[in-house]
């Protein structure tokens, strides 16, 4: 079913509107130093192109080689049906994500190439997280995920929900339809994770060790149920649930790396944490600094491929630049995926 009619007969390719390049460089200015050539240059030169994406692909490639990993393992990025991410585009790079902080989508591309480009870039698993920002729209986000998921082997086959009656029932059909990882994004969804129409969900995942990767904390832009509290609400109740926390939780770290320490299913995902473009918006404390490295085994790779306005590389860079040791890269880049998700 498409929820607004308009959700079908469109194809994969480039959504209309204006060409955009990855910002100039801010007053961080971190991505700037290192010589990726833009993505975007790919498909309006093709032998730059070409060059480029092989450049970018090359770079990452040595990243995991070094660590000595057989490559990545990203739990947060994301593949939607092809109007439903035009829409998302068209929302980060009209400015609504983050007030007079501009957004442009660097992997603005069909989605056989956004495909291609992980694999290249030696990404071996990887999600394809959607979310509604309404009722009456995960089911049919999840029939169009179920069957992405049938056609592209190395995605994990992921899933979501709204706070909706009918959710524990979709939500237990996608689970036994094979379902690895749930997303729910409360700032967008704009729902209360302790909504009691949700009890039934959240102890459904608990149940059976599904994670699920939440977007719940206030960044870029906070929601009536943003923050630590509303989640921990869940928690208190289902305290086995394996919760990804988004972005590090940004901007209340603090508060999410005390939840990883007082439940073993917390874990954070790493997604646009320590790049330049976060840490204008929402710097990491220094003071912090420790707590991730006793978070070793609870943090993972999350990127947010495409959504993103710097390359990927600066992604891997950024948590290199944190200083925490090669094991800690290779623990968040790969095993503690591997382990948490069965792979
Ligand atoms: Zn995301």
């Amino acid at each position: 079913m498409e929820p607004d009619g308009r959700c079908h007969s469109q194809q994969s390719g480039r959504p209309a509107g204006p060409r955009r390049r990855a910002p100039a460089a801010g007053p961080a200015g971190r991505w700037q130093t290192w010589s990726v050539p833009d993505p975007e240059d790919a498909d309006i030169s093709p032998p730059g192109a070409a060059a480029g994406a092989a450049a970018e692909a090359a770079a990452v490639t040595a990243f995991w080689q070094q660590l000595g990993l057989p490559g990545l393992v990203d739990v947060h990025t994301h593949f939607m049906p092809p109007n439903v991410l035009a829409k998302v585009w068209a929302f980060f790079e009209n400015g609504h994500a983050v007030a007079g902080q501009p957004w442009p989508i660097a992997y603005r591309q069909p989605e056989e190439d956004r495909l291609a480009l992980l694999r290249a870039f030696g990404v071996r698993r990887f999600s394809a997280l959607l979310y509604p920002h309404k009722p009456d729209m995960a089911a049919w986000l999840n029939s169009w995920a179920a069957d992405f998921a049938a056609r592209t082997p190395d995605a994990l086959h992921s899933a979501t929900f709204f706070a909706e009656p009918g959710a524990a029932a979709y939500v237990a059909e996608a689970i036994a339809g094979g379902a690895r990882l749930f997303k729910a994004h409360v700032q967008v969804g704009g729902y209360d994770p302790g909504d009691e129409m949700l009890d039934a969900v959240w102890g459904l995942l608990a149940e059976a060790r599904v994670p699920v990767v939440v977007h719940c904390g206030s960044g870029p832009t906070p929601g009536p149920h943003t923050g630590p509290g509303p989640i921990s609400a869940v928690l208190a109740r289902h305290p086995a649930l394996i919760a990804i926390i988004a972005h590090l939780g940004a901007p209340e770290y603090g508060d999410f790396l005390d939840l990883a320490e007082r439940y073993p299913g917390v874990h954070l995902d790493t997604t646009m944490a320590f790049t330049g473009f976060l840490e204008r918006l929402a710097p990491f404390p220094a003071r912090l600094r420790p707590r991730l490295a006793a978070a070793a085994d609870r943090i993972l790779l999350g990127s947010d491929f495409p959504n993103i306005p710097y390359p990927y590389l600066h992604q891997l860079q950024a948590l290199a630049g944190l200083g925490l040791g090669q094991d800690w890269l290779r623990a968040v880049c790969y095993g503690n995926a591997v382990r948490l998700l069965r792979l």
